[in-house]
């Protein structure tokens, strides 16, 4: 056990001296609390998969604070075209790109990959924590591996307290769910992850866009996952979920007519007035991105409830930023899904 201490935006030296020594701090980002160490030292990085349970072919993402660092650091050894057109873009934000890495990066970061994913995150604690430490930073979502993603600081506590030297508190995350993950290292760009930059967005900017199998599918016994964290059921909670997909009306009948007193509805808001049973909203029908922020939130609260055994869950519209929420859902779920 050490002690976790938590960090304001007053004390990001001490927060960065840690790092630098080769601790580990958890910081907010705008998409959820990361887990950081320095991404140069492999020791550093692989107390983060100690800290976290994470299985050891689960690729880190490396977070620097301008495109500069990447080629002051030397972290990759190729920067495309298409490359520095996402960054114009996108950066800083939720984007995660993965290219080919050069020897600088430990075999921990990467996972035994000849690639490395890069993001540059646009929180203003992130970056000066980077800043101030002046290093690379290798940060996976700063949670016991299984349990959802943080987003507030209290979560990362309740995950991590005793097994990391620090939280930097930054209050809520504004996207909260991972960034958007997309490989440049085959011949076309290839989406792996859905996130808080939509397809949409992507498509503008690069043309045509391949989205892997498994962003909206389980994969098939054997079957490679293109972003190992993929193959892995995330977000699980305790409760059995079961993703019910159909308008508001059939949603609200279904669990009327199913549901016990062990069971929860996880709607939107708009779906509460209708229910017979116990819910909780996940935002409004019409705002994925609120749904996106809400989703972890909501996924940990009723893992506190006691009493619930089955969650019947309405299946979000899988456009925009929703498609996020739909791949982070129905992992929650294990792929249990009934058309309405
Ligand atoms: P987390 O930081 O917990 O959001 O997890 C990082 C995600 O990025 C995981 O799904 C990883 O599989 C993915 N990832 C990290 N590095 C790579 C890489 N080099 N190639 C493909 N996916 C990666
Ligand atoms: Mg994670």
């Amino acid at each position: 056990m050490i002690e976790t201490k938590i960090f304001h935006m007053s004390q990001i030296e001490e927060a960065a001296n840690i790092l630098k020594n080769g601790g580990l701090v958890a910081m907010p980002t705008e998409t959820v609390y990361g887990l950081a160490a320095n991404a140069l030292n492999g020791e550093a990085v692989a107390k983060i998969f100690a800290a976290k349970g994470r299985p050891s072919d689960n690729p880190l993402i490396v977070h620097v604070a301008d495109v500069d660092d990447i080629f002051r650091f030397n972290l990759v050894s190729d920067f495309p075209k298409q490359a520095a057109n996402l960054a114009k873009h996108f950066w800083p934000g939720p984007l995660t790109i993965v290219l080919p890495r050069t020897d600088a990066i430990p075999n921990e970061v990467s996972a035994g990959l000849d690639t490395v994913a890069i993001r540059l995150p646009n929180h203003p604690m992130a970056r000066a924590l980077i800043k101030t430490a002046d290093l690379p930073l290798a940060a996976p979502s700063a949670n016991i591996s299984g349990s959802p993603s943080p987003t507030t600081a209290q979560h990362v506590l309740k995950d991590l307290n005793g097994k990391i030297d620090g939280i930097l508190d930054g209050g809520n995350c504004l996207v909260g769910v991972e960034s958007t993950v997309i490989s440049l290292c085959e011949d076309k760009p290839r989406l792996l992850r859905p996130g808080g930059i939509t397809l949409r967005q992507l498509k503008e900017v690069l043309g045509d866009v391949l989205v892997d199998d498994a962003v909206l599918h389980q994969l098939k016994e054997g079957q490679k996952a293109s972003s190992p964290g993929m193959k892995y059921k995330h977000y699980a909670p305790k409760a059995k979920v079961i993703l019910l997909k159909g308008d508001r009306s059939a949603y609200i009948d279904y669990v009327n007519k199913n549901a016990d007193n062990h069971c929860l509805a996880l709607c939107y808001y708009e779906d509460v007035p209708g229910l017979l049973v116990k819910s909780e909203a996940f935002g409004s029908e019409y705002d994925d991105s609120e749904q996106a922020r809400l989703l972890f939130d909501k996924l940990r609260k009723i893992d506190e409830m006691n009493d619930i055994s089955t969650v019947y869950a309405r299946c979000p519209n899988p456009d925009g930023i929703g498609m996020a929420v739909y791949n982070r859902l129905i992992r929650a779920a294990g792929f249990r899904e009934v058309d309405l």
